[in-house]
């Protein structure tokens, strides 16, 4: 399998740092609002390279934050009247929801960074023992970027040619640096904002040092994999392998991984400059399986631009699977035979060269666009030789191998048919006859048949009542 490490600027071969497991982590959102279809790109694609690894047998253990102390959030805060707090539990609930409509299966840890303050002191406090950090006479710790002999090996800068006002240098303190490279870990409170104590001063993290803090404690000092966007490569990635470097004395991740930006006529989305769109607002207007299909249609290192027309023929190419997979299930209703045949058993080998082609794509530095296309040849494969006469086990097969690689890149392609308002009310008066006939097994039955189709009954003075999941 080989990835494209931004750290050395070409693709390599994974050898994981332990047999059979990979510890990847996954910078997230700061959460101050819903969501939008940018920050989606990295969830849906990260996610995806989870699930071909798992498919490929390795243990991975997937970690990704969200940063629920800054700026943003703390102005929102104050905006509303309520505890910061408010605002980030308010919005990590909704990151959620959109992740589980999106298909985005939760990571093995979601640290916050204000859960991890411990850590956070403990990390800085290394730092500063080490040389590599000091204390400003305002109480701001600065890391001593200099002090670290490979900043830049990330970015590929010259730290001569760097110059300060990145990010996370437009801070209070900032005459006080010994140089206007050095990155800030912790910060004096200003009035009204959340703080916490330390020995340097009443106050709060710096951005990239949580990350650092997070990744050493739910993955170990060394990590496999770490991703993001490409807007944090630098300085936020930079600054964190030269803080978890610094102080662990030991290599931070081994692959970086950056996805390209989601782009909307052909400028970056992104929540400051207004130009984006929510994944609650693109789920009223699309089925978010077409997002993630569309996520899915382009090289994760290529910038993709969002449009109406790529989200139309994206709906289309996902339709195309969805109904190879309806065919087959019409199919297999259908089907007289049980026994396979031996052409069927030669068909179905041949069926497997689309996976082969499949993984040799993924295997590519997880080249998702020529995956799709594997999947589509195996779709028209499937149309081509699945007919009524053909055996129940030939067809499940098929099915099978089509669920099987829509799985990995996450695509929910069999749809579960949606239950008329009618068809409802008339199971609803069956369940009601059969409770009058006593026959309570019936009845259950019917009112479980009913929820595993979304369907809720409400058994009330009035009658029954129901309603969708
Ligand atoms: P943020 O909330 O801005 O820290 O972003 C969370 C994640 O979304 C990071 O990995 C960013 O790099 C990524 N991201 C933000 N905007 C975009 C975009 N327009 N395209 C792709 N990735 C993005
Ligand atoms: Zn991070």
């Amino acid at each position: 399998m080989k990835i494209y490490n931004t750290l050395s600027g070409r693709k390599e071969e994974f050898v994981p740092l332990q047999e059979g497991k990979v510890r990847m982590y996954v910078c997230g959102p700061t959460v101050y609002n819903l969501i939008h279809i940018g920050n989606a790109r990295p969830m849906i694609i990260f996610d995806t390279v989870r699930r071909y690894m798992e498919y490929k047998g390795y243990e991975v253990n997937y970690v990704s934050n969200f940063t629920d102390v800054d700026d943003k959030i703390i102005k929102k805060a104050m905006e509303e009247g309520v505890d910061s707090s408010v605002i980030s539990e308010r919005y990590i609930a909704e990151c959620k929801k959109d992740m589980e409509a999106m298909n985005v299966r939760p990571a093995t840890t979601h640290p916050q960074a204000t859960r991890e303050i411990e850590g956070m002191l403990e990390m800085i406090g290394t730092l500063i023992e080490k040389g590599h950090a000091y204390r400003a006479k305002d109480g701001t710790v600065y890391f001593r970027t200099r002090s670290f002999k490979g900043y830049g090996k990330l970015s590929h800068k010259n730290i001569d040619d760097l110059q300060g006002g990145n990010r996370s240098l437009l801070v209070t303190g900032e005459d006080q640096k010994e140089d206007p490279l050095d990155f800030v870990l912790w910060k004096p409170k200003k009035e009204g904002e959340p703080y916490w104590e330390s020995e340097w001063c009443q106050g709060r993290p710096g951005w990239h040092i949580e990350c650092s803090v997070m990744s050493k404690k739910y993955l170990g000092d060394e990590i496999d994999i770490h991703a993001g966007g490409e807007d944090l490569v630098f300085p936020h990635h930079e600054n964190e392998i030269a803080q978890s470097e610094a102080a662990n004395g030991k290599p931070f991740a081994r692959y970086w991984m950056h996805n390209a930006f989601l782009n909307i006529n052909n400028h970056k989305m992104s929540k400051s400059a207004g130009n984006f769109f929510t994944v609650r607002d693109v789920s009223e207007k699309y089925d978010l399986q077409v997002l993630r299909f569309f996520m899915l249609s382009a090289h994760y290192r290529s910038p993709l631009n969002f449009s109406e027309e790529l989200m139309e023929a994206a709906g289309n190419g996902y339709e195309r699977i969805v109904n190879g997979v309806g065919n087959l299930n019409y199919l297999l209703e259908n089907a007289q035979d049980d026994i396979i045949v031996e052409k069927e058993r030669e068909l179905l080998a041949q069926a497997r060269g689309y996976r082969a082609k499949f993984e040799e794509a993924m295997e590519d530095d997880f080249n998702t666009a020529d995956a799709l296309a594997a999947i589509f040849e195996l779709v028209k494969f499937s149309n081509t030789h699945a007919r009524t006469e053909c055996s129940r086990e030939f067809l499940g097969e098929l099915k099978k191998e089509i669920l099987t690689l829509c799985d990995i890149c996450g695509l929910i392609v069999e749809k579960k048919p949606e239950l008329l308002d009618g068809d409802i009310e008339a199971l609803i008066a069956q369940r009601q006859a059969a409770r009058k006939a006593k026959d309570f097994a019936r009845a259950d039955q019917i009112r479980n048949e009913l929820l595993e189709k979304g369907i809720i009954l409400e058994d009330t003075r009035e009658g029954v009542k129901w309603k969708r999941a």
